[in-house]
């Protein structure tokens, strides 16, 4: 019995550590496992499965996919991908024209407010990864635009905020799909205030396999609710810290193993993907 974090984002998204420094960092705070679910790829999987060898700590890898449901933006992490499939780099690849396209867009609208950063130095705070707004935050910061990421955020970035782009999203059938072709398992991400029973009977009959109960933005009645109304629908569980690194940045994430997840959870969602795809 031991205890997990299945959501973990690192430097090859907009973690602020590298995948080796978690696997140190999780390997310390004694946790049986993590999932590295960085956004839109799964880049940082193989270097902290390396990291990993020889030491007591499970690597899954994992995505925090960006994705359409009816309501608009649905953050839905996959678990038990393999890396190396061209379908998915083939799906990451156009996810990733589609974050450098809609970051010009935003960097024209910072230019309009009076807050000119360089694409050069988005694409250097990036570094590699697929680009989002906390590498622009970032670069803002650099370039003396605010004093802050979180300032960043609170003037500019933030959901709505004035230079805030929607990204394009797939449509969250076709990632549901895609991911179950691969032999992995798919979990709603912080639904929050949407983690109603209608909700989850509706992502479980599009295939969503899980919920993520355990999520340092749900308060003690979020979590009640979802461990209740889970196993009623037929829905597995997960949670995680969201874990993005430890500079403040107004944005509310755990320290990585908080909430401290039970490792059963991670032994359900494996004995699905196994079934879905035998060794
Ligand atoms: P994007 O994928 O480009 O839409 O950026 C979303 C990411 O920005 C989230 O995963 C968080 O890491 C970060 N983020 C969102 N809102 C805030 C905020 N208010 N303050 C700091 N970081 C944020
Ligand atoms: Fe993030
Ligand atoms: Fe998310
Ligand atoms: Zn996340």
């Amino acid at each position: 019995m031991g205890v997990v974090d299945l959501h973990v984002h690192s430097s090859a998204s907009d973690g602020e550590e590298s995948p080796g420094a978690l696997v140190q960092r999780a390997v310390e705070g004694g946790l049986a496992a993590i999932a590295i679910t960085d956004h839109d790829t799964v880049a940082g999987v193989a270097p902290a499965v390396a990291d990993a060898a020889g030491r007591p700590l499970r690597v899954v890898a994992g995505c925090e996919f960006s994705v359409a449901a009816w309501w608009g933006e649905l953050h839905l992490l996959g678990y038990f991908l393999p890396p190396q499939d061209p379908g998915l780099a083939e799906f990451f690849s156009l996810q990733r024209t589609h974050r450098a396209n809609r970051a010009e867009e935003i960097l024209e609208r910072l230019a309009r407010l009076g807050a000119p950063v360089a694409m050069g130095e988005v694409v250097r705070q990036a570094a590699g990864a697929p680009i989002g707004r906390p590498h622009v935050a970032r670069a803002l910061v650099v370039a003396g635009r605010v004093g802050s990421i979180g300032e960043a955020f609170a003037r500019y970035l933030a959901d709505g905020g004035p230079a805030c782009v929607p990204k394009v999203l797939p449509p969250l059938e076709a990632v549901v799909e895609l991911v179950r072709r691969l032999g992995g398992v798919t979990s709603a991400a912080h639904l929050k205030e949407r983690a109603g029973r209608g909700t989850l009977a509706r992502l479980r009959g599009m295939g969503v396999d899980a919920v993520e109960v355990l999520h340092p933005s749900h308060n003690d009645q979020t979590v009640t609710a979802l461990r209740t109304l889970a196993p009623q629908l037929g829905l597995l569980k997960t949670g995680g810290s969201d874990w993005h690194g430890g500079a403040p940045n107004g944005h509310r994430h755990a320290a990585i193993g908080v909430p401290p997840v039970p490792s059963e959870w991670l032994d359900a969602l494996q004995r699905l993907h196994l079934e879905r795809h035998p060794p």
